[in-house]
């Protein structure tokens, strides 16, 4: 089974998308994840795109779709993709379209998660990931069950994103809402777009998305 999750910043992509590979075995394949990483490791794409992150706005669509067809190559053919933050723009779901048919898949189903855009700043601004296993975890709504301890790993080593500040999250948001949405109908066309309530809490989401892939 192959998924796109869509929805602004904040809305619950990684999350959701995290549990859905513990829980089935998916592969999360997340563009921002890999950005970020291609910026830390300082190779030539995270040089290019490290500024461009920082103002929140969208790398080129030729960087992104490289990587995704990188990670599907490398891909088992029967594992199934979770697309987390891709794609973004009209091109590169255009493009996406091209690398499943050359990589032997087809997409299923597009999950949007909605929510309220002003919510969004408070989810965005409180949020942390364990800097050993990426769990996700939250200033005021998740914190971890021992204070400073990973549930998932037990490490003692969290992480924020630099890009988590209310400034560069307006711009996230702006760039979704000119460049992103607009992609929907697209894949409405095909009949495979579902909304799920992004607000609702975490098990509600996830139950939601259980029953459109069971
Ligand atoms: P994310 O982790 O999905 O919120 O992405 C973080 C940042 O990486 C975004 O604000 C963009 O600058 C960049 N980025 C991630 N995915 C894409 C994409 N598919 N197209 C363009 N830029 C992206």
């Amino acid at each position: 089974m192959n998924i796109i999750l869509l929805g602004p910043p904040g809305a619950g992509k990684g999350t959701q998308a995290n549990r859905l590979v513990e829980e089935r075995g998916m592969v999360q394949l997340s563009t921002g994840d890999m950005l970020r990483a291609a910026v830390k490791a300082g190779t030539p794409v995270g040089l290019k795109a490290k500024a461009v992150m920082d103002r929140g706005e969208l790398v080129s669509d030729e960087i992104v779709s490289e990587l995704i067809d990188a990670e599907l190559t490398a891909m088992d053919a029967g594992t199934g993709a979770i697309f987390d933050g891709y794609p973004r723009t009209r091109a590169q779901a255009e493009r996406l379209d091209e690398l499943l048919d050359k990589h032997g898949r087809k997409l299923d189903r597009v999950i949007e998660l909605e929510v309220d855009e002003d919510a969004l700043v408070d989810r965005i601004t409180g949020r942390f990931t364990c800097a050993n296993c990426g769990a996700g975890y939250h200033d005021r709504y998740n914190l971890p069950q021992v204070e400073g301890v990973c549930d998932r790993c037990g490490s003692t080593d969290f992480k924020r994103r630099p890009d988590d500040t209310e400034e560069t999250v307006r711009t996230r948001m702006q760039e979704y809402r000119a460049k992103t949405a607009p992609i929907l109908p697209y894949y409405e066309e095909r009949g495979i777009v579902s909304r799920v309530d992004g607000m609702a809490s975490i098990d509600e989401v996830a139950d939601k998305i259980d029953a459109l892939l069971s």
